[in-house]
């Protein structure tokens, strides 16, 4: 049994599906559970279309552009009376009756509700167009097999019950031909629709992967595998081929976006491999993570971008003591912020943490009355795993560099970057 999962980019049109469709079709004389997320940018209109709800503003315009979003898409795969127009319209009826009604429910449970429509749609689309063209496609409704709990935007698996649900009832439908299901999404004890947090479709896979006891997770890519930088901003980047879980787990710890970071660590207690691959050249082997002796692989840099540096001063000479720092460890954990880099002195201690909903002002809301500080936003920080003096060589020469860090095998670069270091140097000049 193998589990594919396909993103947002891999569907954002009539002919990626077909292209996916293709992608399948080289593998589908063995067991396949297909995971997808929404197609395109859908996620991100969905959130927009709830804010405006919340916002009392007009949403249906909005609505409107989703829906025909999809349907372009479907006249692009299906013949004019195909029963999905059917479906989709419908689909949009009951999003547009659930707004209207869901006066008094809760922000997160609404968000869950509308943004899972995304998955929802795409796998109805999809499966039509396999069912069609490659094999035949069972729908599998995710929210029936990943369970959670009532954290509705960043919920968090009851791994019991979900591996029970998939171990159970899914080897039956694979047997039978293709099976297709959401990724992102699952339902809480209530059968009220839960999200696992954005990007959270290769942790599906995973968790489908973990249920089924598969023999590997391929998360089909716009890239070539894992690479040591993003191949935009450093052209002579590389395909890694072949990479140990913890190796990979560091890296998304750091801030690497090609794997959802929840993804690693069931495949790794499972033993499941996980390959990364481009769907636009399947035949390519991309990455292989697993348990392996990947040889030391080269440097890999990787950005995190809206990074803010936050000094923590003392007030009086009392020095930063272990008191100061248990009220501010206390503050990060109790908002949940993931501290990406620290730095003491004798008389201040600085982190750098990312700008995220507004995590950043309650913090320093919670403590200015315990410490000065002082604040620095849209910053960058690179971190260079496994580095070596060629690959710094490599770092082009920074003048406005907040803080350098190193340890035996990271190194940390925390800065501005150049486009804003431009804006605040013409500034300084008027
Ligand atoms: N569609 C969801 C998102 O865009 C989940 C995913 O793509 O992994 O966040
Ligand atoms: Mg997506």
């Amino acid at each position: 049994m193998k589990v594919f999962k396909f993103g947002g980019a891999s569907v954002k049109d009539a002919e990626s599906v077909k292209n996916v469709a293709e992608v399948i079709k080289m593998f589908c004389d063995e067991e396949l559970v297909i995971v997808v997320s929404a197609m395109g940018k859908t996620t991100n209109h969905l959130e927009e279309l709830v804010q405006l709800y919340v916002d009392k503003q007009d949403w249906k315009i909005k609505l409107d552009w989703i829906k025909n979003f999809h349907l372009d898409i479907s006249h692009g795969l299906f013949d004019e009376k195909h029963e999905i127009y059917e479906r989709i319209e419908s689909i949009f009826d009951g999003i547009a009756e659930y707004l209207e009604g869901a006066e008094g429910k809760r922000y997160a449970e609404i968000y869950s509700e509308m943004v899972s429509q995304g998955e929802l749609l795409s796998t109805r689309i999809i499966r039509h167009y396999l069912n069609e063209n490659v094999k035949k496609t069972t729908w599998l409704d995710a929210r029936e097999y990943i369970k959670t709990d009532f954290n509705f935007t960043d919920s968090r698996v009851d791994w019991e019950i979900t591996k029970r649900n998939i171990s159970s009832k899914i080897p039956s439908f694979t047997k039978d031909g293709l099976v297709i299901s959401q990724g992102f999404i699952g339902s809480n004890s209530e059968g009220k629709t839960t999200t696992l947090g954005r990007e959270g479709s290769d942790f599906s896979a995973a968790i489908f992967a973990t249920g089924l006891q598969a023999e590997s997770v391929t998360v089909w890519k716009d890239v070539p595998g894992v690479m040591t930088a993003d191949p935009r901003k450093m052209p002579e980047a590389m395909v890694i081929p072949e990479l140990k879980y913890t190796d990979a787990a560091e890296m998304t710890y750091y801030g690497a976006s090609i794997i959802h970071p929840r993804t690693i660590k069931p495949l790794a207690q499972n033993k499941i491999k996980l390959y990364v691959r481009p769907f636009t050249a399947p035949e390519n082997i991309g990455t292989v993570i697993g348990k392996g002796h990947a040889e030391k692989h080269p440097a890999s840099f990787i950005v995190k971008t809206k990074q803010v540096f936050i000094e923590f001063g003392v007030t009086d000479f009392t020095f930063i003591n272990e008191k100061k720092l248990s009220l501010l460890f206390n503050a990060l954990d109790q908002l949940n912020i993931k501290i990406n880099l620290m730095q003491n002195s004798a008389v201040s201690f600085a982190i750098c943490i990312d700008k995220k909903f507004d995590k950043v002002e309650k913090l320093i809301e919670r403590l200015k009355g315990d410490f000065e500080i002082e604040m620095r936003e849209n910053l960058e920080l690179l971190t260079v795993i496994g580095y070596d003096d060629l690959a710094l060589s490599q770092i082009y020469h920074r003048s406005d560099v907040i803080l350098e860090q190193k340890t035996k095998k990271v190194y940390h670069l925390l800065y501005v970057p150049e486009k804003i270091h431009k804006e605040l140097s013409a500034q300084k000049k008027n």
